[in-house]
């Protein structure tokens, strides 16, 4: 194999392979012939993929990457019938490393569509372009030469397809309608872009600006299931790996637990990197769901099988589509028993927490008769990886005897089930009421205010301190705004009350729409909150002299809020009643709960803070309202009496186990270190809210001298 980003040569089949090999038509629909531009893109070692689309493919598809180009040479040749760089001999069907393999796609569609292609290599001063039709290079206008036109461009190729069967009316007749087409173009690339974290694809219709996918190259496969398909399906999955040598073939999987249903089945199958369908497959899942979830209910899958490809036949379909495989059946069996171990472990190792957040503030009942926790002796838990327990293991052991476990497992603070316990915890609040667990489809943002402002995070990214954080090892709370986290052999000093707001901001631009509902148990009234506020500021010298009475700025900012309750409503899941009652917030991270004392001063903000005029500013300046309100801040300490102090120290533990479980490992998946947190420009990576403390090598060398 010559390297992705050199241009193999493309030579012509000899005529044996050629009549080995079934021709048939590939493209039926715009979303097919699109599959075969995306693949070849892929082939050609692309990292960025950006397709563009008119009348749901059928005026116009184009795509644009930035692989490693066409050869000059070659273009007069590339839309000929088996012309392929990826193939010489028959034998190398069965070894196919690449999605292409007979040259048939760019053939087929040059016979149904005006096709031009503009690419460079990186070797080529210029790029080139020209225009093909029914495979041959053809004058882009009468009386026009038919060679490749040098132009200017950037490496990569760029493939246009305009009016798609405009030779073919039954075709065009039997499609249906342009929006039916262009959502089966998004479902092809939403499955490209999630099985190729790492490629960052876009997709968007012309004459738009905001595009209807958008993937990053840097995000995981979860975060691109995130930002395409929604948080909802993407807190509840469960990873599969698994290697069966006997059978000759590998699994990777991210299935959905059984908190999350839809009523389809999504299934993203890959077989040897290429999107397919198995009758078998989905009927196995249907299968193994079937005891976990109610009827109706379906689950979400993504699974990528790569099996020897000696032992898959390729060349079933011309659209390459449903694939079968030898020892199917074996084959799936495998993967339905992994699937069933994975669930069935999840299942078994919940964590609950059973003690009463906040009295009073939000709605949410005693707990019940809860069985008592299994004692675990301190001295029994070894630490052999920094991964398995956390300090406070050994610090308090009065923290974990607070939650409970089903399980006998003595590790319940590891943390590859870190998120399970979240989740599970948010369940124990949803099945006590607080939060309905109604499962809403997820709204896809088009506001270029908020695009922008999310592309300004991006934009200030320190990437190094993304990964860190990313990669952490929660090791413990050193105080209320202090943490300590590993990452490789190092130990840093991570300040999380600055940080974590930095993560609610970016969490409402990242879930704007999407938020979850946090009730309050009584309607706060906003005039009389903000009055406290002003009061208490007042107390504290903070204010200067007013132009207004505290009244009167109270009810400008309550009938300002009455006044917007709609986009509230709808942006923020805030609901502000006529009468100025808020009675809710949103939701940042499942489970999470700001600490409520800050509330009448997040209200007072909205008034002084918050710019209501322009949507951009107003989305802005109220996202960092929240992010204030909701940043790790530890509760308050007022009276004296016992039970003042019984209460305090109740929330104060919640308080740090919300760090630890829910805000931390929220660090990992929800969060860039944006420029906004300041730099110091340390080689090291510190900064104002991390810093680097010790690291393994340093420490070993003094460990050698004493
Ligand atoms: P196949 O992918 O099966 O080889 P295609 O008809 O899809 O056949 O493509 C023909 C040839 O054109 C490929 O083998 C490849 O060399 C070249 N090609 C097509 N698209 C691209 C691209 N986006 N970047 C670089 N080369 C490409
Ligand atoms: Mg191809």
């Amino acid at each position: 194999m010559t390297s992705p980003k050199s241009p193999p040569t493309i030579k012509r089949l000899e005529q044996t392979v050629v009549n080995r090999i079934a021709a048939g038509e590939i493209i039926h629909r715009p979303a097919n012939a699109l599959k075969e531009l995306i693949e070849n893109s892929l082939d050609a070692g692309s990292t960025q993929i950006q397709i563009l689309v008119k009348d749901g493919g059928l005026k116009l598809l184009q795509i644009q990457d930035n692989g490693h180009g066409i050869r000059r040479e070659d273009m007069g040749i590339v839309c000929e019938r088996f012309t392929t760089s990826k193939l010489r001999k028959f034998d190398d069907l069965s070894q196919i490393a690449t999605h292409g393999f007979r040259g048939e796609a760019l053939a087929s569609i040059s016979h149904v569509a005006h096709v031009t292609i503009t690419t460079k290599t990186a070797e080529s001063k210029c790029a080139f372009r020209a225009t093909y039709s029914d495979g041959k290079l053809v004058p882009p206008r009468p009386g026009q030469s038919a060679d490749p036109k040098p132009c200017a461009g950037n490496d990569g190729t760029q493939i246009t397809a305009e009016d798609l069967f405009y030779n073919v009316p039954t075709r065009r007749k039997a499609l249906k309608s342009p929006s039916e087409e262009y959502n089966r173009i998004l479902d092809i690339v939403s499955r490209y872009a999630v099985h190729n974290a790492g490629v960052a694809f876009t997709c968007r219709k012309q004459g738009t600006t905001a595009a209807d996918i958008q993937t990053i190259s840097s995000a995981s496969t979860v975060d691109t299931i995130r930002q395409i398909y929604g948080s909802s399906v993407a807190n509840e999955l469960l990873p599969v790996e698994r290697e069966f040598p006997e059978l000759e073939f590998k699994m990777s999987a991210y299935v959905s637990n059984a908190n999350y249903s839809t009523k389809r089945m999504t299934l993203l199958l890959f077989i040897n990197n290429r999107a397919v369908e198995s009758s078998s497959i989905k009927k196995m899942i249907e299968g193994v769901y079937a005891a976990l979830l109610p009827k109706g209910a379906h689950p979400f899958v993504y699974l990528s099988l790569e099996i020897n490809p000696r032992n898959v036949d390729v060349n079933v379909h011309p659209t390459k589509r449903e694939v079968h495989f030898l020892n199917e059946e074996h084959v799936v069996n495998a993967v339905s028993d992994a699937f069933q171990n994975r669930l069935e472990n999840a299942n078994t190792s919940r964590t609950f927490l059973t003690q009463t957040l906040l009295p009073g503030v939000l709605d949410i009942p005693e707990p019940s008769s809860a069985p008592k926790p299994a004692k675990v002796a301190v001295y029994n838990t070894v630490r052999t990886d920094g991964r398995l327990n956390t300090l406070d293991t050994f610090l308090d052991p009065s923290v974990p005897s607070k939650r409970l476990q089903s399980t006998s497992s003595t590790d319940g603070t590891n943390n590859g089930q870190e998120q399970d316990d979240a989740v599970s915890q948010v369940d124990e609040l949803n099945s006590r009421g607080m939060t309905p667990k109604v499962k809403r489809p997820r709204i896809e943002v088009r506001l270029t205010s908020v695009l922008n402002l999310r592309k300004e995070v991006k934009r200030s990214e320190h990437t190094g301190i993304t990964a860190l954080f990313s990669n952490h090892t929660f090791v413990g709370c050193v105080d209320d705004a202090l943490a300590l986290i590993q990452h490789e052999r190092s130990l840093y000093l991570v300040n999380y009350a600055v940080a974590s707001e930095e993560l609610f901001y970016q969490v409402v631009l990242n879930e704007f729409c999407n938020f979850g509902r946090l009730n309050l148990s009584e309607p706060v009234d906003i005039r009389a909150s903000v009055l406290l506020a002003i009061e208490a500021e007042e107390r504290k010298g903070n204010l200067p002299d007013q132009l207004r009475s505290a009244d009167e700025i109270a009810k400008a900012i309550s009938d300002t809020m009455v006044s917007r309750a709609e986009m509230l409503e709808e942006y923020f899941c805030m609901t502000v009643t006529e009468d100025g009652h808020l009675k809710s917030l949103p939701m940042l991270l499942r489970g999470y709960i700001p600490t409520m004392d800050k509330l009448p001063m997040f209200l007072l903000r909205l008034g002084t803070e918050v710019d209501w005029e322009t949507e951009r500013g107003c989305f802005e300046t109220l996202a960092r309202e929240l992010a204030v309100f909701f940043c790790a801040e530890p509760p308050l300490k007022v009276g004296e009496t016992e039970e003042d102090e019984t209460l305090y120290k109740e929330q104060h533990e919640r308080y740090l186990w919300q760090v630890q479980h829910l805000i931390f490992p929220s660090f990992k998946t929800h969060f860039v270190a944006s420029g906004r947190l300041g730099k110091s420009g340390d080689e090291s990576g510190t900064t104002k809210f991390i810093t680097q403390l010790a690291n393994l090598a340093d420490l070993y060398k003094i460990f050698e001298r004493c």
